[in-house]
């Protein structure tokens, strides 16, 4: 099966349940940039699609950065004088800065109030903190629970570890028969948190799996790593493979009720960029395209100037756009399947759209060829979307110069991708169409949008 059938094809209802599910089991998990929750979280990821894991050590050099310590936790709590547990690690992992050092200490409510982080706006919600590179520790309660404790003595123990180890990614590489690669990335090493970012999780590691099923042309590289250090680690080992990358998408918060937003590569112009924003342009579910910008994920790594790939950002409500983000309130219930399922039609579509997209050249350029008595009309016969199939019939005839593309033709006519990629099939079979070469083949870049 090509990807562009499995587009048509994919059982969206149940592999949005199937997403949902995947995200639970995941969701207890203590995830960090480093340690056995990322670990454990990669091998779960592992068991949808064939996932490769690395191990960097710790210290190793990337660009600027530094591999950290690896961050290991067991339990920890505030208790306050008669023993009792006012902040609970084994009730939600986002109780402790991630990252926090060890800590175990008597101190008094207002020697501990500096390392207790609330949301005053938000008072019942507790926020996700980390300390990645500098050394501290603390914990988040809601601002509800703060105001309710006592003056008086308090113990603080964290039972963590920060020590020599390692930083752990997954990658899952489908070769296809080219090796023209598209990158999908997305970042694994939030907490207990779903929308951000077990909802990319999920959808890229079945998109993987549904991948891994079909007969692609391009070569599709998967990577599961933690954001910002796990990309930057990710570049400089892999520097030499990235002239191969032609497109890429990071999917990050794709699970949330509102609609699809595409964030643009820092050029604007790739041809995932053009693919994107003409899938969220004609498909009913709609959707929005935005411009890049330097916050998000780890876009603002692949697309930093020394490597400027064509990689644009897939997300739903995302990180400025919704309260909830960073806080206890991204739960499981903050996901829904059919969001998670309208994500990866989104992502699948596009993907259709980089496989098949391709100039094409008329057989019979001299005036239009008899369409009827060929049956073409007749093969559309029925179809609740003949109009548009026969009106892509024309466009793709006239526009098959040798020079313009499907996408060309697709964007021109105003006519979904699959349609007029179905009405060229169509004209191909009667010997009336011949695709050429697929655009931006060894310069990894798109063409400029008109
Ligand atoms: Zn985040």
């Amino acid at each position: 099966m090509k990807v562009s059938e499995l587009a048509r094809s994919a059982p969206l209802p149940e592999l949005g349940r199937a997403m949902h599910e995947f995200m639970a089991d995941l969701f207890p998990l203590c995830r960090s940039i480093t340690g056995d929750g990322l670990r454990e979280t990669l091998r779960r990821v592992a068991r949808v699609a064939p996932l490769q894991l690395q191990e960097v050590p710790s210290g190793t050099r990337a660009f600027d950065w530094t591999v950290p310590r690896e961050w290991n936790i067991r339990d920890a709590w505030v208790a306050d004088a008669r023993g009792r547990r006012v902040v609970d690690f084994r009730e939600s992992n986002l109780r402790v800065v991630n990252y926090s050092v060890p800590v175990r200490r008597r101190l008094t409510l207002d020697e501990l109030r500096p390392h207790l982080h609330t949301l005053p706006d938000h008072p019942t919600w507790v926020p996700y903190k980390t300390s990645y590179y500098a050394e501290s520790w603390g914990f988040c309660l809601s601002q509800e629970e703060l105001d309710r404790l006592p003056p008086g003595e308090y113990e603080a123990v964290i039972d963590s570890t920060l020590a020599d180890g390692h930083l752990t990614y997954g990658e899952c590489v489908l070769p296809g028969t080219s090796d023209a690669e598209v990158l999908i990335s997305s970042h694994a090493c939030h907490p207990s948190l779903a929308n951000d970012n077990l909802s990319g999780v999920a959808v890229a590691a079945h998109l993987a799996s549904l991948l891994a099923r079909t007969e692609r042309r391009l070569t599709y590289r998967f990577l599961f790593a933690p954001g910002t250090i796990g990309a930057i680690v990710w570049l400089a080992r892999n520097e030499a493979r990235l002239p191969a990358v032609r497109a890429g998408l990071v999917l990050a918060c794709v699970g949330d009720a509102g609609p699809a937003v595409y964030k643009r590569s820092r050029r604007g112009d790739a041809l995932v960029d053009r693919a994107a924003a003409h899938v969220l342009g004609t498909r009913a579910g709609g959707g929005e395209v935005v411009a890049f910008s330097p916050y998000g994920n780890d876009e603002r790594q692949f697309c930093s100037p020394g490597f400027d790939l064509p990689v644009g950002a897939l997300t739903r409500s995302g990180h400025d756009r919704s309260d909830r983000h960073h806080t206890s309130a991204d739960d499981m219930a903050s996901v829904a399947p059919g969001a998670l399922a309208d994500s990866l039609s989104v992502c699948l579509d596009v993907l259709s759209i980089l496989e098949e997209d391709a100039a094409v050249t008329s057989l019979n350029p001299k005036c239009e060829p008899q369409l009827g008595r060929r049956g073409l009309y007749r093969t559309f016969g029925g179809r609740a979307d003949r109009a548009a199939l026969e009106s892509a019939l024309l466009w793709v005839l006239s526009c098959a110069d040798g020079v313009h593309t499907l996408l060309d033709v697709a964007e021109r006519a105003r006519l979904p991708f699959a349609v007029v990629e179905e009405a060229a099939r169509a004209l191909e079979s009667e010997h009336l169409l011949r695709r050429g070469e697929v655009p931006g083949a060894g310069t990894g870049r798109g063409r400029a949008d008109r």
